[in-house]
């Protein structure tokens, strides 16, 4: 397992440095393509840019997905301000003072990328004194500050940035401690290291899961619309997604979440027991949960009307859609729960 685990957090700490927020993914997913190719597996572009690869099983029928997704929290330029800074519309649900101070990316309109740090329109304590402590911070009162000649509207308009442009925000990946990985992002780039970790399993020891299995990368999960097809014969759909570790949440960054409910809906109670006996059957840590504020690829299939069953698993993450961690051991039970799973 351990092989698998170097594996993972090779591929999570190399993904994390691509941007990709939700709307403009096409970087991210030509580098996942390229991870299919090295496995073996011809993956499928659906039309919205989603990436779909399979796996044929050892028995016919039962066909399952598994799913992850590659798109992550961003925003968007909105408006380009007198001063040269930019407004902002966010891409997904966070709130800004999770990214203040962040540095960002600007891939702008003529094809050039700026640099640039998003921060309150009164950030500096000697200039505004208590009003950088008590002033709100919306989509009213933050911008971003380009490290460019940037002091007009004319000036960024010069360099080529526009109202629509995408912005990525730094993911800051790194180890600390005994094994804890810091990033932005870890949802849900770390299951989505999980599910090629899987596949390479099979591919390395010339075995295959117990049904044919489409392991889907989606592109628009943060925004709410991740899954738009079902591959022909597929009955189970196992989204992988973050476990949120927090006051009343029983999730851990070293465990492995096996989610019975969400904001949304309550997830298969039978596919839920399930994955909890393969669980203790294969001596994973793991922890079952209630998501407060949450909703999977899974569960926004079920509400989106898709006639399949359906399960939610992954690590506990601390401090998600903010500056988020887990645990290597975390990734490992988690695998090896996923393994378990597509075994069976
Ligand atoms: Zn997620």
């Amino acid at each position: 397992m351990d092989q698998y685990i170097g594996y993972t957090r090779d591929l999570l700490l190399e993904t994390l440095a691509i941007p990709g927020c939700g709307g403009d993914t096409r970087a991210i997913m030509e580098r996942m393509r390229a991870e299919f190719a090295s496995l073996g597996i011809e993956a499928i572009p659906t039309r919205k840019g989603a990436l779909v690869g399979t796996l044929p099983g050892r028995s016919e029928g039962g066909g399952r997905m598994v799913a992850a997704h590659v798109d992550t929290l961003g925003a968007m330029v909105k408006a380009i301000k007198p001063n040269g800074r930019l407004r902002l519309s966010p891409i997904g649900g966070f709130a800004w003072q999770a990214f203040e101070g962040e540095n960002a990316i600007v891939s702008a309109h003529g094809g050039k990328s700026y640099e640039g740090t998003l921060l309150p329109d009164k950030a500096s304590i000697h200039i505004f004194s208590d009003e950088v402590r008590e002033s709100p911070r919306t989509e009213d009162s933050m911008e971003l500050r380009l490290d460019a000649e940037a002091r007009s509207a004319a000036d960024v308009e010069a360099l080529g940035i526009r109202v629509g442009d995408f912005v990525n925000f730094e993911a800051k990946p790194r180890l600390a401690g005994d094994g804890y990985v810091k990033a932005r992002y870890l949802d849900d780039k770390a299951c989505v290291a999980i599910l090629f970790a899987a596949i390479k399993r099979y591919r390395d020891t010339g075995s295959l899961p117990a049904r044919r299995t489409h392991f889907y990368l989606s592109n628009y999960e943060e925004i709410g619309h991740g899954i738009s097809l079902l591959p022909e014969g597929v009955e189970e759909f196992l989204a992988l997604d973050i476990g949120t570790v927090g006051e009343g949440h029983t999730s851990d960054e070293r465990c492995a979440t096996i989610v019975a409910k969400d904001s949304r809906t309550p997830y298969d109670f039978g596919f839920r027991r399930r994955l909890v006996e393969l669980a203790e059957r294969n001596g994973v840590d793991y922890r079952v949960d209630v998501h407060y504020r949450y909703g999977s690829d899974a569960s926004l299939a079920a509400m989106a009307g898709f006639e399949v069953n359906f399960a939610c698993i992954g690590m506990g993450v601390d401090a998600t859609h903010h500056y988020e961690r887990t645990h290597l051991d975390g990734l490992a039970n988690t695998l090896k729960l996923l393994l378990a799973y597509l075994d069976s």
